[in-house]
């Protein structure tokens, strides 16, 4: 599913050149000139994302952003403000008004793509609640909780760590070298081996509820997780 960015920007050139780089980028994109034409839009199909021009043929976009904000529909929606305004206290008036970042024009693309990439990333965080599933293993990073089934499971901090690592990694060999530097970080004092006994240690735990086999051993090459196999 393509992510959709409403642009809403009185300058046709500009417009065009923000449409399609971030076409090339993968989004779907939706155009407005003014702020009626940018509600009747948002009417029409709820964006992921927003960027609005500070200067609008028929509102000021603070105000724009204000009037999205006020309504729950749109309240949540990321919005970056567009300004050829550089001026401190015009940014904190466009971040006061409800933006989440500003771009000084002439816009940057790679910039842009940039705030936008951070934007998005922070919203989906909010909807997945910060969890990983894989079968019947449930992990809530927030809590640093796993659950499996219905029933909370105890893990040892490394354990966790380890697990956490292999669910946001299924179905790719780890060797223990990386699993080092991944899990354990610039430890390099620490033996190969302790990556072994602390993933005995886990599948011991995964074991009591017939989970083991999530994390295979691959032979000669390290450990892989298997979310076939956590089912
Ligand atoms: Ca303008």
């Amino acid at each position: 599913m393509k992510k959709q960015i409403l642009c809403v920007e009185d300058e046709a050139g500009i417009r065009n050149m923000i449409r399609f780089s971030l076409e090339r980028e993968g989004y779907s994109v939706m155009e407005a000139a003014d702020a009626s034409h940018a509600r009747a839009q948002v009417a029409e199909s709820l964006p992921d994302l927003m960027l609005i021009d500070w200067m609008l043929p028929d509102l000021s976009g603070p105000e724009l952003v204000k009037r999205f904000r006020r309504d729950e529909l749109t309240r949540d929606i990321p919005i970056i403000m567009l300004t050829a305004k550089a001026e401190e206290e015009d940014m904190i008036y466009g971040l006061d008004a409800g933006a989440d970042d500003y771009l000084a024009k002439p816009v940057s693309l790679k910039n842009l793509n940039a705030r936008i990439k951070a934007l998005l990333r922070r919203t989906e965080g909010f909807d997945e609640q910060h969890s990983i599933s894989a079968g019947r293993l449930h992990l809530n990073q927030d809590a640093h909780q796993l659950r499996i089934g219905n029933e909370p499971v105890h893990l040892g901090t490394t354990e966790y760590r380890l697990l956490e690592f292999f669910m946001q990694h299924p179905g790719k060999v780890y060797s223990r070298a990386q699993l080092l530097d991944f899990v354990w970080g610039q430890t390099t004092y620490i033996e190969e081996r302790t990556v072994d006994v602390h993933v005995l240690r886990l599948r011991k735990t995964l074991k009591q509820y017939d989970a083991e086999q999530a994390i295979q051993t691959v032979r000669g090459a390290g450990y892989l997780f298997s979310t076939e196999n956590a089912a």
